[in-house]
């Protein structure tokens, strides 16, 4: 059964400021000529969070290290648990969980969670990447994900991700690994070349056409292993593999005549892990009532996330249980923690394009800057059903935030998230909800840069809500 929309009794409604109200606020020293208040604080913050994380690992070290200020204690899933309240996170490479139980008795409530995630599509480095034609030195890379391809060409690309170093003992240790120079660049055919390009569209073989340059002259096997042996002070031996991929170095920025929109790379999916952080950190000071909030930002959704720290493994659910068994709970607690508990799936939502309207449900046209988003797909392509939009769209009320609703066309097929596969892993009524954007799976996105803080907002709102 749905509760009322009266605002939850253990939520200090008075000490926020309603985002609602403030819309009407005239032109100040922080608004924009059409009065229109600036909510463009949370959107730089999110441009800082997205610069500081161009690969899933860094994403995860950026939001570590904003929980750790917060007084997050970091777990190790191989050592055993403290029994007790606390706040604490625990990591698998590009994925992270992170929870407040300040109150064991939290757990009988249940868990209120916010999933996203870390990974977005790119070109990746491969094992044996050095190769070259035409007098120039390339290095060979993979497609990871659904990656508008033309995105990646003429930028100025850096490389980042994780490295696995041989260590003093005979074993071997993971490091980030992170260069801001541009040294990949993948060069377009001049259309002098290719006339009809403007015309019938451009093709790219991602075997053949996306093969970045990094130099001139001839390649020697092993030139890229001895460049990284380098720039991580070691021995080309010491390096065992790695997981490195290419970021566009352009920084992000406030864009258009009043700064109303962001532009930056990764926005799909940073923005929803953002907004995730901040949803945790804007909680109110315990009261040792309500559901535990938890939040959960997955590597691996681009590509399906099946896999060891993937939404489809047993990261989430094993985490729970073991805040139950820490808690002094048996299993038979964490069943019931479940059957009360509700998530809600963040991912980029499609705003309408001005230049393809066509492209959208008529009926369903979604705005930047004008709130977040509930998806629906009747094939739960989405996960959400009539009680988690209830939740959601009383969070939005909770919050004062506009609410839309998007439906992909019926002759179009629909994109997914980790929403469905969160839902069967946990067996939890789950919502999927984003911020409106445009350029989805490019290697620059853009979206609104009052949208961060109403997706917060509505966030901070869903750990609060009461559920269904
Ligand atoms: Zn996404």
């Amino acid at each position: 059964m749905l509760h009322g929309g009266r605002r939850p009794s253990h939520s200090p409604a008075a000490s926020r400021p309603g985002l609602g109200e403030a819309r009407t606020a005239p032109r100040g020293p922080t608004g924009n000529l059409r009065g229109v208040p600036d909510r463009s604080e949370e959107a730089r913050d999110l441009i800082e969070f997205i610069d500081e994380s161009p690969s899933p690992f860094h994403a995860v070290q950026a939001a570590a290290r904003r929980l750790h200020d917060l007084g997050f204690e970091r777990l190790d899933e191989a050592a055993n648990w403290p029994p007790g309240p606390g706040r604490h996170v625990v990591i698998r490479g590009g994925s992270l969980v992170a929870w407040i139980c300040d109150d064991s008795r939290r757990v009988e409530e249940g868990f209120r969670i916010i999933g996203a995630h870390t990974d977005s599509p790119n070109l990746r480095i491969k094992p044996n990447p050095d190769t070259g034609a035409a007098g120039f030195r390339q290095l060979g890379v993979e497609v990871y994900g659904g990656a508008l391809l033309n995105s990646w060409l003429d930028r100025d690309l850096g490389l980042s991700g994780r490295v696995a170093l041989r260590d003093g003992s005979g074993g071997a240790h993971l490091q980030l690994v992170r260069v801001d120079r541009p040294l990949l660049r993948i060069p377009q055919l001049a259309i002098h070349l290719d006339r009809g390009v403007n015309e019938t569209g451009l093709k790219l073989n991602p075997q053949q056409h996306l093969v970045p340059v990094w130099g001139v002259g001839s390649t020697g096997e092993g030139t890229f292993q001895r460049f990284l042996a380098d720039e991580l002070g070691v021995g080309p031996d010491d390096i065992l593999g790695w997981e490195l991929m290419a970021h566009d170095l352009c920084p992000s920025a406030l864009v258009g005549v009043d700064e109303e929109l962001v532009s930056a790379p990764r926005i799909d999916n940073l923005a929803s892990c953002y907004a995730a952080l901040r949803a945790l950190e804007d909680l109110p000071p315990a009261t040792g009532a309500g559901p535990v909030p938890v939040i959960c930002l997955f590597d691996h959704e681009e590509i399906g996330s099946q896999s060891a720290r993937g939404a489809d493994s047993t990261m989430l659910p094993t985490v729970l249980e073991r805040i139950c068994l820490a808690a002094a709970r048996e299993r038979e607690a964490f069943h019931r923690s479940l059957a009360r508990s509700m998530c809600a799936s963040v991912d980029g939502a499609h705003a309408t394009h001005p230049n393809y309207p066509d492209r959208h449900e008529p009926q369903h046209q979604i705005r930047v800057n004008g709130g977040p988003v509930l998806k629906v797909n009747s094939n739960v392509r989405y996960a959400t059903d009539a009680a988690g939009a209830a939740t959601f769209a009383l969070a939005c009320e909770w919050a004062g935030v506009p609410l839309q609703r998007f439906v992909t066309r019926t002759d179009l097929p629909c994109g997914s998230t980790i929403g469905p596969v969160t839902a069967a892993r946990l067996g939890v009524p789950t919502v999927d909800v984003g911020l409106p954007q445009l350029a989805m799976h490019s290697a620059r996105e853009l979206c609104g840069a009052a949208d961060p803080a109403l997706l917060i907002a509505a966030l901070t709102g869903f750990l609060e809500v009461p559920g269904p």
